[in-house]
């Protein structure tokens, strides 16, 4: 790969559009489409302009997440509008393409889409977005090479839970980010724990894992996100925790993340 972001074309930023944070996962699963949302829903509770851009071309998730859908319009100057939802304005790859379309992509054609999605109306020179969350596809292969090596991040979340399986995956993405010069911003733990009837936290998924792997990588630890039902009845009811349940403990989780971000 290193030869190859030899020849990198010019790394690309969307217009009005302060801020860029990419949130990523070795693999699938782990709740990286759940973070983005409620990142997001997290800088927004903090009074900023906030978009996301979900460009998970293996299964969109910000439709179910934030229950909105619909075919986006083009502005006068032939750029894509978001839609809005929850205070967000929000693209995604679902928007566009039929279910299942994008996943037979390969590289270039993922690249275009998330290019001319990049380029949609976040904000204006009077109102720019002041950050923009990217949903990106889990894993580390080539795809997921192309797609970041064009774009210009100010940095990169990595989702992971406790789970050895899910940190070695996770120390990949962050090997492939630091190949294309985004730095790591930090990690999120989910699933970290679930809390019992009785008040006690049951590690699930194993625990010290992620801190573990953070001190490696020299970034913070930004959260521990965890196992929650409402977090998944949220997620299903497309709803993001953060916004109508912000007391729970995983709202505050993500709550912590987006004013350490
Ligand atoms: P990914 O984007 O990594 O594939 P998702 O964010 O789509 O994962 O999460 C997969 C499922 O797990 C979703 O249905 C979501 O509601 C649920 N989920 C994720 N994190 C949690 C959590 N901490 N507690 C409860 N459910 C969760």
């Amino acid at each position: 790969p290193q030869a190859r972001l030899g020849h990198m074309p010019e790394a690309e930023r969307p217009e009005h559009v302060r801020k860029v944070i990419a949130v990523a996962s070795g693999k699938g699963g782990v709740g990286k489409s759940t973070v983005a949302v409620n990142l997001a829903a997290a800088f927004a509770a903090q009074g900023l302009r906030v978009g996301l851009l979900d460009a998970d071309i293996y299964g969109p998730s910000a439709p179910t997440m934030l229950g909105v859908d619909g075919e986006p319009t083009f502005d006068d100057e032939k750029r894509l509008v978001p839609l809005e939802a929850w205070g967000l304005k929000v693209m995604s790859i679902g928007f566009i393409v039929e279910p299942g379309d994008a996943a037979i992509w390969r590289g270039p054609m993922a690249s275009s889409a998330l290019r001319t999605m990049m380029g949609s109306a976040w904000g204006t020179a009077d109102q720019p977005l002041d950050v923009l969350v990217i949903d990106l596809p889990p894993g580390t292969g080539d795809i997921q090479l192309t797609l970041v090596q064009r774009l210009k991040l100010d940095g990169v979340v990595v989702v992971s839970t406790p789970q050895e399986i899910a940190l070695i995956d996770a120390r990949r993405a962050a090997t492939m980010f630091a190949k294309t010069g985004a730095p790591i911003l930090g990690v999120i733990e989910n699933m970290a724990w679930f809390e019992d009837p009785t008040g006690a936290r049951v590690p699930i998924f194993g625990e010290g894992g992620a801190a573990a792997e953070a001190e490696r990588l020299g970034v913070p630890l930004l959260a521990q996100v965890p196992i929650e039902m409402a977090l998944r009845q949220a997620c299903d009811a497309g709803q993001p925790l953060v916004a109508t349940r912000p007391d729970s403990a995983a709202s505050r989780a993500f709550l912590q993340a987006a004013e350490r971000l």
